[in-house]
């Protein structure tokens, strides 16, 4: 679950990073350094994106974690066979 954050810094069309307040996130703000008018979108926000490469993160890792946990077993159970025959 990705939390509300207070702030979100969000590019503009042109490439700037804006700082905007959670209660203007999906309105159309205009960027300061270039007055280009935009929609404050939180999904696009380097936060989100942050989040969802976290996210990503963790399932990677449980993901290798259970690789190592099904190779370590099939070698258990090979040697598990070599001792029994
Ligand atoms: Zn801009």
């Amino acid at each position: 679950m990705i939390e509300p954050l207070d702030s979100y810094r969000i590019g503009c069309p042109n490439g700037h990073q804006v700082s905007v307040p959670h209660r203007l996130v999906g309105e159309e703000l205009i960027c300061p350094s270039c007055n280009t008018r935009f929609e404050a979108d939180a999904n696009a926000s380097v936060e989100m994106q942050e989040a969802r490469l976290d996210q990503a993160a963790r399932q990677w890792l449980i993901v290798a974690l259970a690789a190592v946990i099904v190779v370590v077993t099939a070698a258990l159970v090979t040697v598990l066979i070599g001792l029994l025959t």
